[in-house]
Formats: structure tokens, sequence, C-alpha cells
């Protein structure tokens, strides 16, 4: 049930942390991947690495706020392995704007009545417009599986956030709503592409060591030291620790699972 050797994904944010943990897992497993990133070096980079290691795998460079982009980083993933099994809608950012400082105090630039509007839109339209157009680019290839590989349908898994439900004091705007928005756009897209065989869940992750937020859990061994503290599992969270659910929803182990948004964050989400 959780072979997925021979089908193909493609993963947004792949160049990095939780969506190169992804990429990572396809390849492990026999799938053929597409790692896309809007850094074009890191792609190549992490493609080239699991192709040395012996997997199917290219990089595709797109912005996720671009539609343009998206749907031709999906059509060339397609051209290239026939259909497209799995979608890892991952790409993200934080930065790191929240209610508090790192020292516990108030914010300044994190309040509602000052917050800068630059920062607001493009945090929504990568964290959430960016989680939607590529869901929607799944969804439209997805729909042509059954007559281009014989294999119907499809799993979009989206990472979310547990952010997506708690934390206010620590995330803060805009990166809660815009995570938010991912929980219910899941349960949408979900309920709306069960009937194409199209499997919609979400990821919410809590913190896991990675380069979001300027990469501050792996530069600052203090911060990491306090946050592992916090963690009810006793630490913050490595990358590999994801690659088990991300297997389970890939894969048809997962085929009863619609429109979930799963925790993994140590615990984190019950104190
Ligand atoms: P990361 O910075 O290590 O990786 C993110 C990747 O996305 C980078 O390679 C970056 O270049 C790419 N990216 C950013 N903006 C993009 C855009 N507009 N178009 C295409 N690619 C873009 O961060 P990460 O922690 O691995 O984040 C991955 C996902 O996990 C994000 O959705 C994030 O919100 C989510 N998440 C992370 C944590 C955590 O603690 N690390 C917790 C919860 C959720």
């Amino acid at each position: 049930q959780f072979d997925i050797a021979g089908r193909s994904g493609i993963v947004t944010g792949a160049a990095s942390g939780i969506g190169l943990a992804y990429a990572e897992t396809l390849a492990e497993a026999g799938a053929k991947v597409t790692l896309v990133d809007i850094d074009e070096e890191g792609a190549e980079r992490e493609a080239e690495r699991l192709r040395g290691e012996g997997a199917e795998a290219r990089a595709v460079k797109a912005d996720v706020r671009n539609i343009d982009e998206v749907a031709a980083a999906f059509d060339s993933h397609v051209e290239a392995y026939g259909s497209c099994d799995i979608a890892f809608a991952n790409a993200g950012y934080d930065a790191g704007e929240g209610f508090w400082t790192p020292e516990g105090k108030r914010n300044p630039k994190g309040q509602i009545d000052v917050y800068d509007m630059e920062r607001w839109e493009n945090s929504i339209n990568v964290n959430l417009s960016g989680i939607f157009r590529t869901i929607r680019e799944a969804a439209r290839v997805m729909k042509q599986n059954e007559a281009n590989s014989g294999r119907r349908g499809g799993s979009i898994i989206a990472t979310s956030s547990n952010a997506a439900i708690v934390n206010e004091a620590i995330v803060g705007l805009p990166y809660m709503p815009a995570k938010a928005g991912v929980r219910h756009l899941v349960r949408h897209a979900a309920f709306e592409l069960a009937a194409f065989g199209i499997r919609v869940n979400a990821i919410a992750p809590g913190p896991f060591v990675t380069n979001i937020g300027g990469g501050w859990l792996k530069k600052d061994p203090a911060a990491k030291k306090a946050w592992d503290a916090l963690m009810p599992a006793g630490s913050v969270a490595e990358t590999y620790q994801i690659k088990p659910l991300a297997l389970l929803l890939a894969s048809d182990a997962g085929s009863y699972m619609i429109g979930s948004h799963v925790m993994i964050d140590g615990g984190m989400a019950l104190g």
C-alpha cells in the first residue's frame, strides 16, 4: 500500500527544508520527482544530488505567485514523466514579523494598526494563494491522469502549520490567517475533487529545523534550546521526521484520508 515506485510527483519549495524532505521521500520510494522552487540553483543542486543517488529527478524554476509559471511547471512534469500522481503544495515563508519579539516584548511592527501592507499582501500571495495556484494546476493535470497513464486520480498534499489553529502569541500576522486559509482551502478542494479520485490533505507541522525565518533554528543554538524545552516531544523536529507522514498521504496507504489536516508538532498545540 505504501508502494509508489514508478509513480511521479511534483513538490513546490523543494530546494530546502520540508519540501526537500518531501522530494527525498518520493525519490527514496522510487517515484520520479520534479523539484520546483524560486531558487533555481538550489532546486537544480538537489535534483542532481537525487539523480546521483539513482533517482529520476528534475528541477524547474517557478514562483508560486505566478500562475503561468506554476502551470508551466506542471505541464513540463507531465511531458517528462507522462502523468502527475502526487503534488505537494508546499512553498511558503514566514517573515517573522509576529506579535512578540524573540525577547518576549510586543513587536511594534507586528501590531494590526501599523502592519505593513506589502508584507501582508506578499505573505497571503505566497502562503495562501500560492497553495491555491498549486492545487489548481495539480487538479487540472490529475484529471487527465487516467487518459495519460491509466491511473485515475492522484494525491495533493498542502503544507499548512499548527499555526493554522494555535500559537497566536508566537506566530502572529499574516502567516496564521494564511495557514488557516490553507486549512479550509484543503477541505474545499478535498470535497470537490474526491469525485475525480483526487485526494487532498494537509500536513500541519510544528517547528522544524529548516531555513524558514532566515534559518533561526539552525543559526541560534540558544533559541533552539529554548524551543526544545517548550516541546512535549523534548525537541523541535528535523525534516526527516516528516517523511513517513508524507509517504502515507502520497500513497494508497492513505486512500481513506480526504480533507484531513494532520498535525505533526511534537505535542506543541497541546499546551
Ligand atoms: P524553507 O525556507 O527551508 O523552504 C521553503 C522553500 O520554499 C525554499 O526553498 C524557498 O526558496 C521556497 N519558496 C519560497 N517562496 C517561494 C515562491 N514564491 N515560489 C516558489 N518557491 C518558494 O522553509 P520550510 O520550513 O521548509 O517551509 C516549507 C513549508 O513548511 C512552508 O509552507 C512553511 O510555511 C511550512 N511550515 C514550516 C514550519 C517550520 O517550522 N519549518 C512549520 C510549519 C509549517
